[in-house]
């Protein structure tokens, strides 16, 4: 069931859709590749957007980044 060319990855962010915390990204992970919810198959962020997330220590920075990939992805 898990496509070759997707590998799951899990983020701090939770899905605006279904609250999931599971997301795919394609096995090249380039920087500008599209982060989509494992579920529901909704777009979060980019790669190199879900890197930072994951390097950020729980804080200021990683929050003030989840806000504003949620922000983005409310409009
Ligand atoms: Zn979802």
């Amino acid at each position: 069931m898990t496509s070759d060319f997707s590998e799951e990855l899990r983020l701090p962010a939770a899905c605006p859709e279904c609250g999931s915390h599971l997301y795919r990204v394609s096995k090249a992970k380039n920087p500008s590749d599209q982060v989509n919810c494992a579920s529901c198959k909704r777009f979060l962020c980019l790669y190199h957007e879900a890197q930072s997330m994951l390097q950020q220590e729980p804080g200021s920075e990683l929050e003030a980044l989840l806000e504003e990939v949620m922000n983005r992805n409310h409009r």
